[in-house]
C-alpha cells in the first residue's frame, strides 16, 4: 500500500477505471479540436467523479489549533439527507467508485453515521473514514459494514495523553488518547477485515495557523508508533503539517520554522527511522509522499501545475456548502463547482456539468495551486500530455487491477 497509495496513474489504468479515463481524455481532446476549428463543442460526458471526499457535517467535537478546516467548522450548514443520498446514487450510476468520509467536521457526528456507511456499501462503493476517533462507538457500528478494501484512519498526531489533549482540545473532558485507542481492538474484533490506521501530522516548532503557534510533536513520533502497534492499528502514517496560505490553499510551508530546515529534516528523519524499526509483518510505518519530498528538498517541483487541473473531473469534494474541485481548496468560492445538490436530479446534474466545464476552463491551477505541494502533479501532467497529443488514439495501457479506487 505504501508504494501504491499515491500512484494515481496506476490506479486510473486499472481495468475498472480505464474506460472512465478514456472517456474524459477523448472528450477533452475533442473539445480542444472543436475550439481550434471554431466548431460546436462536443457534449460534456455524463460522468461523475471516480472518487469523492464527502464532508458529512461541519460539526466538530475537538478544537485543534492545527485544524486545516478551522474556518468552516461548526458553521451550521447541513446536507439535506434525501438529496445527498440521491446525489450519491446517481454518481454511483455514472462511475463513482469510492467515497472518503472526511474533513470540514467530524464525520461520525453526522446523525445516522453508521446507517449512511451501510447505504454507501449497498451501492458497492469503496468507503474510507477519516475520523478524530472521539466517537469510537459509532466507528464500531460502521465497521460492521466495511470490507477489506475499505479503511478507517484516526487523526491522532501524538504519543502521550498530555500532548494529545494539548493539540486536540476535545470538548468531552473524559476523552484522551488511551480511551480512543481502546476502541481499536474492539473494532478489529468486530471486523478484522477493515484496515485501521493511526495518522500522525508532524509539526515542527514555529509552525502556525493564522498566527497561532501549534504544538511541536517530532519527539513523540516513536512513542506514537509504539502505541499504534500496541493497540492493534494496522499502520501509522507520518506526514508533514500543512498551512492555509493567505489565499486559502493548503500548502506546506516550512519557512516559518524556528530551526534551520535542514536541522528539522534531520530530526524528523532520525525519529522516522527509529519508528520504521517497529514495523512488522502486520504493522506498517508509512511516510507520506509530502514527507519524502520535504526531506528530499524537492517539494517545490510539486508546485508546478499545468493550467488545467484534470483531477477536478475525476475527484471532487462534496460538502454541506457545495461541491468543490479539490480538498486543497474546499470551502473557497473560486473552487466551487456547484451547490450541495450536486448530482441529485437531472437539473442539478446539468448545472454541475456546466460548473465543471467552467472550472476546468477558468480555474488556473498553474496560478491557484502554485504554492501547493500537489500529490496529483504527476498524474495531471500525464493527462495533460495525452490530451495535447496530436494522435487521435493515445495509448492507455491497462494496469493490474488492485481494487483500489480512492483518489
Ligand atoms: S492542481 Fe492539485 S492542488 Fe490544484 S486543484 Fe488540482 S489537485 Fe488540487
Amino acid at each position: 500500500m505504501s508504494h501504491t497509495i499515491h500512484d494515481f496513474r496506476g490506479k486510473l489504468l486499472q481495468p475498472a477505471l480505464r474506460d472512465h479515463m478514456r472517456a474524459y481524455v477523448d472528450w477533452r481532446k475533442a473539445l480542444g479540436t472543436a475550439r481550434k476549428e471554431g466548431k460546436p463543442a462536443p457534449e460534456t460526458p455524463d460522468l461523475a467523479p471516480i472518487s469523492i471526499n464527502l464532508d458529512l457535517t461541519t460539526a466538530c467535537n475537538y478544537r485543534c489549533d492545527h485544524c486545516i478546516d478551522w474556518d468552516i467548522l461548526n458553521s451550521r450548514h447541513k446536507h439535506v439527507e434525501a438529496e445527498l443520498r440521491r446525489s450519491v446514487e446517481r454518481m454511483a450510476g455514472r462511475g463513482l467508485k469510492s467515497v472518503i468520509l472526511i474533513g470540514g467536521g467530524e464525520p461520525t457526528l453526522y446523525p445516522g453515521f453508521a446507517g449512511f456507511v451501510e447505504f454507501l456499501k449497498g451501492l458497492r462503493l469503496q468507503v474510507a473514514v477519516v475520523s478524530n476517533g472521539g466517537r469510537g462507538n459509532r466507528l464500531l457500528e460502521a465497521a460492521e459494514h466495511l470490507d477489506e478494501h475499505d479503511w478507517i484512519r484516526l487523526s491522532l498526531d501524538s504519543g502521550s495523553n498530555d500532548l494529545f489533549l494539548a493539540m486536540h482540545k476535545p470538548v468531552d473532558k473524559k476523552l484522551d488518547l488511551d480511551s480512543i485507542c481502546e476502541w481499536i481492538p474492539k473494532i478489529k474484533e468486530r471486523n478484522p477485515r477493515v484496515r485501521v490506521g493511526f495518522s500522525y501530522i508532524i509539526v515542527w516548532k514555529g509552525a502556525e495557523r493564522s498566527g497561532v503557534e501549534i504544538h511541536e510533536n517530532i519527539h513523540e513520533i516513536v512513542m506514537a508508533t509504539e502505541r499504534a502497534h500496541r493497540y492493534g492499528f494496522d499502520y501509522i502514517s507520518l506526514k508533514p503539517f500543512l498551512e492555509r496560505s493567505p489565499e486559502g490553499a493548503e500548502v506546506m510551508d516550512p519557512t516559518h520554522a524556528q530551526e534551520e530546515l535542514d536541522a528539522i529534516v534531520r530530526r524528523i528523519r532520525a525519529e522516522v527511522d527509529r519508528a520504521k524499526c517497529l514495523a512488522t509483518e502486520k504493522f506498517d510505518v508509512y511516510e507520506s509522499t509530502n514527507l519524502r519530498v520535504l526531506e528530499e528538498g524537492n517539494w517545490k517541483d510539486y508546485t508546478n501545475q499545468p493550467r488545467t487541473c484534470h483531477m477536478q473531473a475525476l475527484r471532487q469534494v462534496l460538502t454541506p456548502t457545495g461541491l468543490y474541485n479539490c480538498p486543497a481548496h474546499r470551502g473557497e468560492h473560486k473552487a466551487l463547482i456547484a451547490g450541495p445538490q450536486a448530482y441529485c436530479d437531472d437539473d442539478a446534474s446539468r448545472g454541475t456539468s456546466e460548473g465543471l466545464l467552467k472550472i476546468l476552463d477558468g480555474f488556473d491551477a498553474s496560478h491557484e495551486c502554485r504554492e501547493v505541494t500537489c500529490l496529483y502533479n504527476g498524474v495531471n501532467w500525464w493527462i495533460e500530455k495525452m490530451i495535447e497529443d496530436p494522435r487521435e488514439d493515445v495509448d492507455l495501457p491497462l494496469a493490474d487491477e488492485r481494487l483500489d479506487y480512492f483518489l
